[in-house]
């Protein structure tokens, strides 16, 4: 084999690695807008649930993976999770050593494979911790209520990622679940809030609005100067 040839099967390698590395989308408001909807109406529609439900369940699963790959080294294989096995492969301190799966021979080099979820909303930031609730409640959940108050809690969340002002929710978590822009999002969420919605669901709601009032950036970035 010519070096070409070796170079060539070696990149359709590299190729097909990284063509296996897939994350979840998020779920779209026009779905979410009509789950409200019926819950507005008394109405658990079951089929609707589960499947905001378990995009979100996949998107959250997705998240917590890149949490666990950025500090404990330990990154999901794709091919393997496409046959519904979990296993780890280890991220070596060095960055070019490529990761290798024992058990289905995936690899990849830890930049690449960052690069697969860089500026997809897949940052676990501060939220990390609701969003691996979320998994658990879901998988708890058998009556389609309980489904429904998972989804509503997990998509009113915040992120807390200020070391200086751990208390103080940065960011809406709702953007890394929802289809659109930050902003977007926001008024999307606020838009439910306005809907008729049932006790639990407009407590929820009026505890995200409160949060969503204490983010004012400037004082945050003045007090984050002022701790420097
Ligand atoms: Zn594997």
């Amino acid at each position: 084999m010519t070096d070409n040839g070796y170079m060539n099967k070696n990149e359709d390698a590299i190729k097909k690695n990284r063509k296996a590395v897939k994350w979840s989308p998020r779920v779209s408001k026009d779905k979410l807008a009509r789950l409200y909807k019926s819950t507005c109406q008394g109405i658990w529609d079951e089929q609707l649930i589960d499947d905001v439900g378990i995009t979100l369940y996949l998107r959250c699963r997705d998240i917590v993976n890149i949490h666990r790959a950025q500090t404990e080294r330990k990154v999901t294989c794709p091919d393997c999770l496409d046959t519904g096995t979990v296993t780890y492969v280890t991220r070596e301190k060095n960055a070019l050593s490529p990761m290798k799966c024992t058990v289905c021979g995936w690899t990849m080099i830890w930049p690449d494979y960052h690069r697969t979820f860089q500026r997809r909303q897949l940052n676990p930031g501060g939220a990390v911790k609701y969003f691996a609730d979320f998994i658990r409640n879901y998988e708890k959940a058998r009556a389609p209520k309980d489904k429904m108050l998972a989804i509503d809690l997990v998509i009113h969340e915040f992120h807390y990622s200020i070391r200086e002002l751990p208390e103080q929710p940065a960011r809406a978590a709702g953007v890394n679940l929802i289809d659109g822009k930050l902003t977007d999002v926001i008024a999307f969420l606020d838009n439910l809030g306005e809907m008729e919605l049932p006790g639990t669901f407009r407590d929820q709601y009026k505890v995200w609005r409160e949060k969503q009032n204490t983010i004012n950036w400037d004082e945050i970035k003045i007090r984050r100067a002022n701790q420097k």
